[in-house]
């Protein structure tokens, strides 16, 4: 794609590295084929190639953000599917990460729109905070229907209060930050411990940490780390994710130079993108750039890391499992057939989800902000998981596991979600994952000697 930036404009790194993504695109449209969005609303301005002309535009005048422009980016998932399909391998997400920030230091939202983004922001990254409000959302979710008839904020208040869980699992009052290899000490990692997942299936931190343990791993969450940033950055808030994102690469590296880290770890795939991705934001940051490409050079998703060691030999016979793929996990990290495998070898039968290149809907809170599109990929979603006639669905990615969840509940089903670690762990010894308590799956009763 022919561009036409000043030389003054291309001083600016941001808009030197957004030119270099632009004239690597040449239209063929290739990518319209896979984008939810385009696939769902049908307009060219709705699928990457119709966004990136947007963006060159905005870019290439320097004027801020149209509301037509802001329309069509923050109705992008930012699923990435269009950089797995792209030939030329246009770098989508490094020129929407930019246009988001653009749109965000040029553009004024309507209150309504800044309001509700407030306070996302100011809830969803702090486990505490978030808590408080799933117990408010919790009480208010017999009225979600009045909420959604509440002027301008309507839809988003009534997706809020419907996609909060009519039961929280009990805070798990986690202190201890160091916990020891089981016999001889393989590897030391540390562990994510991140934001809405810890409090919406703490379960999954705790599998994780048990299976590695289990594995000769030592875990440590070290003082000081948190939100990974994905949630404000995929709002443009780039100051907000920036200091998120420092937080932790000061956590990390204080362990990397102290007893020193075989990996980062990461459960929720779509945290896994972003901390792989803390080298380029902080690229031209002379402060933060070597400790951040280090940090995200050793961030690994848990199913990666695990396929690094060899497995203990499962102590269950496995089930049938429909496997959902997120998109930050095949798209953002290209980790495709590995969780599968980890299942596999350990007795499981994995189905394959039709269409699982598509988005579910979740993508951060676009499926609060954006609920109508988010709504019909989830339906599209649970229609093709249906057609594997699941007993049980693991994922990587716990928003993809809430809003698949809904989807289930909403048709009146009740199908069992675990993370695709819950499985590893319970099939080496671990326990039972709370969502399969009383499952209708052959589930045979721990074993005591391997139980833990
Ligand atoms: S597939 Fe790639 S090169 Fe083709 S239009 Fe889409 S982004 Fe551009
Ligand atoms: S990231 Fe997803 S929704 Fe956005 S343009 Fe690409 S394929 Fe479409």
């Amino acid at each position: 794609m022919q561009t036409n930036f000043a030389p003054e404009a291309l001083a600016d790194p941001a808009i030197a590295t957004s030119e270099t993504i632009l004239r690597s695109c040449v239209h063929c449209g290739f990518c319209t084929a896979t984008c939810p969005t385009y696939l769902t609303l049908g307009d060219e301005l709705d699928s990457p190639r119709g966004r990136i002309y947007l963006i060159k535009d905005m870019l290439e005048g320097g004027k801020p953000a149209s509301p037509e422009v802001v329309k069509h980016i923050d109705r992008c998932l930012s699923c990435l599917a269009c950089m797995t399909t792209c030939p030329s391998g246009v770098h989508y997400m490094h020129l929407v990460d930019h246009a988001r920030a653009y749109i965000e230091a040029t553009y004024r939202r309507p209150w309504h729109d800044r309001l509700m983004r407030a306070v996302l922001a100011a809830i969803l990254p702090y486990p505490g905070r978030f808590r408080l409000a799933l117990g408010a959302a919790r009480l208010g979710r017999p009225f979600a229907a009045l909420a959604g008839a509440v002027p301008l904020l309507g839809p988003r208040l009534k997706a809020m209060l419907e996609l909060a869980p009519a039961a929280l699992p009990p805070s798990p009052r986690q202190t201890l930050r160091r916990f020891p290899a089981d016999g001889p000490r393989r590897g030391r990692v540390a562990l994510l411990s991140g934001c809405a997942q810890q409090v919406l299936d703490p379960g999954i931190n705790a599998a994780t940490i048990r299976v590695l343990n289990r594995h000769g791993v030592e875990v440590v969450v070290p003082e000081g780390e948190g939100c990974c940033g994905a949630l404000v950055h995929h709002m443009g808030r780039e100051g907000e994710s920036h200091g998120q994102a420092a937080r932790n690469i000061a956590a990390w590296t204080r362990e990397i130079e102290g007893d020193g880290l075989d990996a980062i770890i990461v459960t929720t795939s779509g945290c896994g993108t972003t901390v792989k991705d803390y080298g380029f934001m902080f690229r031209e940051d002379p402060r933060w750039a070597d400790r951040a490409a280090r940090v995200a050079g050793l961030a690994r998703d848990v199913t990666e890391y695990l396929a690094t060691l060899e497995l203990l030999p499962a102590l269950r016979p496995g089930f049938s499992v429909t496997y959902h793929s997120a998109c930050s996990m095949q798209h953002g990290q290209k980790i495709t057939d590995g969780p599968k495998k980890l299942l596999k070898s350990l007795g499981f039968a994995v189905k394959d989800v039709p269409e699982g290149h598509i988005c579910c809907g979740s993508a951060g809170v676009y499926n609060i902000m954006q609920p109508e599109i988010a709504g019909a990929l989830r339906e599209r979603k649970v229609g093709n998981i249906e057609k594997t006639r699941p007993e049980v669905i693991a994922a990587g990615n716990i928003g993809c596991m809430t809003q698949i969840g809904k989807g289930f509940a909403d048709r009146g089903r009740a199908v069992p979600i675990v993370h695709t670690v819950e499985l590893i762990d319970w099939a080496t010894g671990g326990p039972l994952p709370a969502a399969l308590a009383g499952a209708d799956v052959m589930l045979q009763a721990p074993q005591a000697a391997g139980a833990t």
